[in-house]
């Protein structure tokens, strides 16, 4: 899994990715530690997509209403739904660092999260090259609390893809997901080709030029 450095350096509120050399050695202490305590699993499952005339979304196993969402998924037909997380052991990791070295709990949380996305990517790209292989183009993954994307949506996701039995990611009450490194995301099939970066509109070119840009 390649840790974009560049990202734990902006989680962590460093300008121009350049660490002091205090920094740079705890962010490669924690990667290796991350390495060996993480446990990634994911699970998907792909749904026929129908846009309705009012705006909502059938998503086959829950429906929605999201203009944000709707926008990204223009012109697709289909979706993967995705759950990944690289578990319970990276919480225990820096909630230990958090209590007995809280910089180096500070550098775990950034490198951690910097992690989820790693795998994310590295998911998503799998997914990239096998909707290619019948001919669909992917859209960026959007997940619950994007824009209007209702969180609440967390429920239906965890229900359709038995998330807790198959990678072990179960929900608070208030819809946070436990291990706190998990994400869940809607990813659009289309048809129409458009070169998606895998890590999001945020860091994509097309910055005035793309209908289905998310906010
Ligand atoms: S802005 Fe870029 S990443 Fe976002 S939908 Fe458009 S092409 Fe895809």
């Amino acid at each position: 899994m390649e840790i974009n450095r560049y990202e734990v350096c902006r989680y962590l509120g460093i300008r121009q990715g350049e660490p002091d050399a205090r920094t740079g050695d705890l962010i490669d202490e924690c990667q290796a530690e991350l390495m060996k305590a993480a446990t990634p699993r994911m699970v998907h499952r792909t749904y026929p997509l129908t846009i309705r005339k009012d705006g909502s979304l059938d998503l086959t196993c829950f429906q929605v209403k999201s203009k944000n969402l709707k926008k990204n998924l223009e012109g697709c037909d289909q979706i993967i739904l995705f759950a990944a997380t690289i578990g319970e052991a990276v919480d225990r990791l820096i909630r230990r660092y958090m209590k007995t070295q809280v910089s180096k709990g500070v550098v775990m949380q950034a490198v951690s999260a910097a992690m989820i996305e790693a795998y994310c990517n590295e998911v998503n790209l799998d997914f990239k090259r096998k909707a290619a292989q019948e001919e669909y183009f992917l859209r960026p993954r959007f997940s619950p609390g994007y824009g209007d994307f209702p969180l609440e949506c967390q429920k239906e996701i965890g229900e359709a893809l038995k998330m807790e039995k198959t990678c072990g990611i179960t929900l608070t009450d208030s819809l946070l997901m436990l291990p706190s490194k998990s994400v869940t995301a809607v990813i659009g099939m289309s048809r129409q080709e458009i070169s998606c970066q895998l890590e999001g509109c945020e860091v994509c070119s097309k910055q005035n030029d793309c209908p289905y840009r998310r906010s």
